[in-house]
């Protein structure tokens, strides 16, 4: 077992990070980096490394006083056989490895080989590359799956925990090439679905001298990754583009504009968990001895839009608007054409295991949308007013709090 990181008067331990430019990813890099990891992080081309690094750089209170070192490998296309050996055989001996890349959107022009191929191939092709090169000082794997992983809709359990997957009658990989047969988001869930499984069948056949643990985390907001790309435009320079990952989408509508007449429906996920909590299940499934061979459910609690909408309302000015100081359960189920979506009879979860073996403290919604929206003004989206229902909403001068560098 190789030393943990961080433990003064030893070496470090090295972790292969994958899909380093993605949210989550980022904020697992932040982590390893407090713990005292050495980390390679993957980036699809040297421009995105290298803005990884620069964010690191402009970041020093995330290196702790071990001083822990960052490189990047490239990999620009995972589904590609072979795709990570370069970047595993120039960075031997890696103690453990991190799987985040994977496409995350909602839809795909080539379901195929846009999204399930990367996603299934991927993960084989890292599992297969570790296999051949990493051991034997590899220990463990841990894979970002996702709750798709475990729900089964539209046959809600009543209570989803680890023992769950979705049955192949209602999500399958017919279906999943050809989405017009299914299901909005069919294409997503089922690469998540038929990644993870993969990777499991890969630990059975090959049983590897390390191994393996999955992180099923749900609908996750959060802080922006620090190295996002950033175009500025307009005479200005008030005109900002960046992309923001698919889960924070939902609250960038709320502050732009998109919720200006009606707050869409929350469907088909209420369930959250803050990116910052994702990050340290990732870690602590790493290391932990217990975590190896376990799936994680990892949810920190039930949003709906409704919710979001009302957080974001708190966080506004509403000076010198006696309006709006009306009961906010009114504004947003009566006035403004908005209900509170949230249903009577939803599922539950079980994150009892994420508590127990990786010991997580889950923040509350309330903190996770205040420091995204934090993070997203910092960006320069959403400041200056803020419509909501038929509302306006002048935002506060200068917002404190974790805000990315
Ligand atoms: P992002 O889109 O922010 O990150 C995805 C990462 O994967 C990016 O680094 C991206 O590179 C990389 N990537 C995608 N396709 C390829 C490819 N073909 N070859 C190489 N790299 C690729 O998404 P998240 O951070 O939100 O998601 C990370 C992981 O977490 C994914 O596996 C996702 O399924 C999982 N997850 C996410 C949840 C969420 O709510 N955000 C919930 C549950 C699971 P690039 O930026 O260059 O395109």
């Amino acid at each position: 077992m190789p030393m943990l990181g961080g433990i003064p008067g030893h070496p470090k331990s090295k972790v292969l990070l994958t899909g380093g430019t993605g949210f989550i990813a980022s904020h697992i890099l932040d982590h390893l980096l407090k713990c005292g990891f050495d980390v390679v992080v993957t980036a699809r081309s040297q421009a995105k490394g290298e803005r990884i690094l620069a964010s690191i750089a402009n970041a020093p209170n995330v290196i702790n006083s071990i001083g822990c070192k960052v490189t990047y490998a490239v990999v620009d296309n995972i589904a590609q056989p072979g795709a990570f050996d370069e970047a595993i055989t120039t960075n031997l001996p890696l103690d453990y490895c991190i799987h985040t890349a994977s496409p995350y959107q909602l839809s795909f022009s080539d379901p195929l080989n846009d999204c399930l191929l990367p996603a299934v191939n991927g993960t084989i092709s890292l599992l297969s590359s570790l296999h051949q090169h990493a051991s034997p000082f590899l220990s463990r794997v841990v894979f970002t799956s996702s709750s798709a992983a475990i729900l089964n809709p539209p046959h809600h359990r009543d209570v989803y925990d680890e023992s769950s997957w979705p049955d192949d009658e209602v999500l399958n990989w017919d279906m999943a090439k050809d989405p017009a047969s299914a299901p909005g988001d069919a294409t997503y869930r089922a690469s998540k679905k038929f990644a993870e499984q993969a990777a499991w069948k890969f630990m059975e056949e090959h049983r590897p001298s390390w191994d393996l643990a999955t992180i099923n985390n749900t609908y996750t907001f959060g802080p922006l990754p620090r190295s996002l790309e950033v175009v500025r435009g307009g005479t200005g320079g008030e005109d900002v583009q960046v992309k923001v990952n698919t889960s924070n989408e939902r609250i960038v509508d709320c502050l732009t504009g998109k919720w200006a007449e009606e707050i869409p429906p929350t469907a088909p996920v209420f369930t959250f968990v803050d990116v910052r909590d994702v990050a340290v299940a990732h870690v602590r499934a790493m290391t932990r001895p217990e975590a190896g061979g376990k799936r994680f459910y990892v949810v920190g609690g039930y949003f709906s839009n409704a919710r979001i909408a009302g957080i974001v309302h708190g966080l506004l000015d509403k000076k010198g608007e006696k309006e709006e100081e009306k009961d906010l359960a009114e504004m947003l189920c009566g006035d403004c054409l908005m209900y509170n979506d949230f249903p009577d009879n939803h599922w539950s979860f079980d994150n009892t295991r994420s508590k127990e073996v990786l010991g997580l403290e889950y923040r509350e919604l309330s903190q996770s949308v205040v420091d995204t929206v934090r993070s997203l003004r910092a960006m320069g989206i959403g400041k200056g007013v803020v419509q909501i229902g038929r509302h306006w909403y002048r935002g506060p001068e200068s917002d404190e709090g974790s805000l990315p560098n």
